[in-house]
Formats: structure tokens, sequence, C-alpha cells
């Protein structure tokens, strides 16, 4: 037996930073949806109690550090799962790209094998044991638009924004994401984005208040990190986006734009700069696709 599920990307509309926690955590606020840039993850039932996992990325993990695999892991320990599970993905998300990619793969991982292997468990339970593997993966589980905070585990639903295209260019640079995190001084945060504005705009379906509200504050620190990040910014609102933000710690950058003239017009553009350029459309509600 073999299921398969979609596994979308997350781009932040805002990331807040409010406070440094004592357990070393940041106290965030963030509002995210996904976008139908996806990977697949293939869950093939294992009669002889065996995890294992391939992906088509050779530089992803295929082991325990994989995401998948230990949400395959957690669920079969916690509920005695005699049966196993061969994990396939197939990659086309950027890995550390900022858009949650091994997060979703251990969240349609879940979702799958709650199927595969008849938990029956319901979504808050799976969001649940996803914390346990990271931060986005709770939002994972549920895809569409949600508000984040807490680590990011904490979840509260939000409807679709307006309809609209989502152009990701990712330059050829990798950023960790802890270091982004140890250079942000929290005290020292300029401009935090309105949380509360995104929220209203998004209710509202207004589109040109929802690119005014972008914010992610730490943009400012990659971008000095890394000046082909703020230069990929620049070039998507020279050529006419409504919306400009980096997602997450970077480095990938997106544009939101409504006419679709323009999507071509800010791909040309960036084509000429970036290798790793997507176009895609935000999702907004969950599409909980499973493939078969
Ligand atoms: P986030 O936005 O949640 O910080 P990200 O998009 O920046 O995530 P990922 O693509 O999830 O980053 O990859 C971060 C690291 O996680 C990689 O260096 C990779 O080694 C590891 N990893 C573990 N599982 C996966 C997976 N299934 N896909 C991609 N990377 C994975």
């Amino acid at each position: 037996m073999r299921i398969s599920v979609k596994a979308p990307a997350k781009i932040n509309l805002t990331l807040d930073v409010l406070a440094k926690r004592p357990d070393g955590y940041h106290e965030v606020e963030m509002v995210m949806t996904t976008v139908d840039l996806a990977d697949r993850v293939d869950l093939t039932l294992r009669q002889d109690g065996a995890i294992t996992l391939d992906c088509s990325a050779s530089f992803v993990p295929d082991d325990i550090r994989n995401h998948a695999y230990k949400a395959a892991v957690l669920l079969r320990e916690r509920y005695q799962i005699r049966q196993g599970v061969h994990v396939h993905i197939d990659k086309q998300i950027p890995v550390a790209a900022g858009l949650a990619g091994g997060s979703s793969d251990a969240a349609a991982a879940l979702r799958g094998l709650n199927k595969l292997w008849n938990l029956g468990l319901s979504l808050d339970e799976l969001a649940a044991i996803g914390a346990e593997i990271g931060s986005d993966v709770p939002f994972c589980v549920y895809g569409g638009t949600a508000l984040a905070r807490g680590r990011g585990e904490q979840i509260t639903h939000l409807p679709a924004p307006a309809p609209c295209w989502v152009i990701l260019a990712k330059p050829p640079i990798g950023v960790s994401t802890a270091d982004v995190y140890g250079r942000l001084r929290v005290q020292e945060i300029a401009c935090h984005p309105s949380t509360e504005q995104m929220i209203r705009s998004i209710r509202e379906q207004d589109f040109s208040l929802m690119c005014r509200s972008m914010g992610n504050v730490l943009e400012e620190v990659t971008l000095d990190m890394h000046p082909q990040v703020r230069q990929i910014k620049e070039l998507m609102e020279q050529s006419g986006a409504d919306g400009v933000l980096m997602s997450g710690s970077g480095p990938t950058v997106f544009a939101l734009v409504q006419k679709e003239a323009k999507v071509h017009r800010i791909y040309n553009a960036l084509r000429g700069f970036v290798k790793d350029v997507f176009v895609a459309r935000m999702l907004g509600m969950p599409d909980g696709e499973m493939l078969a």
C-alpha cells in the first residue's frame, strides 16, 4: 500500500520577534501561508517494521536527521506500531531557504502515516507531535494561512488572503537560521511589522494593504550578511512587484503580484541574475491533498 502526500512550501507575510525567552528560543509572531511550490512525500508500507528514506536531492539527510524520518520514528514509538514505512521525498522546495521544506515534509509524513497506519489522530494531535520535531511543523500540518505565536507552534487559523501570484528567488547561498537569530538584537529592532494590520488585510481581502503590511525583522540581519539578497529584493521592487519580502531567515525573497503580465516581467528580470526562480500561486486554504 502506498500513499502520496503534497508538502507545500510556506512564506512569511510577517515575522516579528517579541523577546528572547529564558529557554533560548525567541518569542515570535508570524503570519504564514502556503504556496503551491511543493515536495511530494510517498509513503510505502513495510511489513518488516523498518523505517527507510530516500530523497531526490542527494544532499538531504536520509536518516534520523531528516524531519520526515523523525516524524515516522516518533509516531511508531508513541503508538507502538509494528509496521514500517519507506519514505520517498521528491524535493522541489529549495533546501535551507526559509520556506520550511523539511518541516513540510515532516508534516506530510505525519498526515500520511496517520492514514497508512490507521492511527485515527486529529490534525491537532498531529500538530502537537509535530512541535517536537520543529517549530514550523505544526503550521505545516494544517497548511493554509495562520498566525503562529510562541516558538511558532501556537496556531490561530486565518482565512485565505486575496489570491495572487508568488515569485520566489533563492540565491545560491546557505543561511543558518540559528546564526541569523543569534545576530538579532531584539532590543534594537527599529521597525516591527504590524501583525494586527496584516490580519485585518487578510480578513478584508485587501491585497494592497496586505502588501503594505508585509515585514520581517530578520530581513536586515540576512541582508547585511548577504548583499546578493538585497539586490534580489531591489530587482523585484524595480520590476513592479506589489509586495516584496524575505521569507523566514532567508535567503529566499518573494514577490507578490496580482497581474499575470507582471509575473513574466519579474521572472525574466530575475532569471538573468539568479538560477533558482519559481512562480507559484498562494494556496491560502489548506489543500491537504493526498495524491493516491
Ligand atoms: P525553516 O523555514 O523551517 O527554517 P528552511 O526552509 O530554512 O526551514 P529546510 O529546507 O527545512 O530549511 O532545511 C534545513 C535543514 O534541515 C537542512 O540543512 C537539512 O539538512 C535539514 N533537513 C532535515 N530534513 C529535511 C528535509 N526533509 N528536507 C530538507 N531539509 C531537511
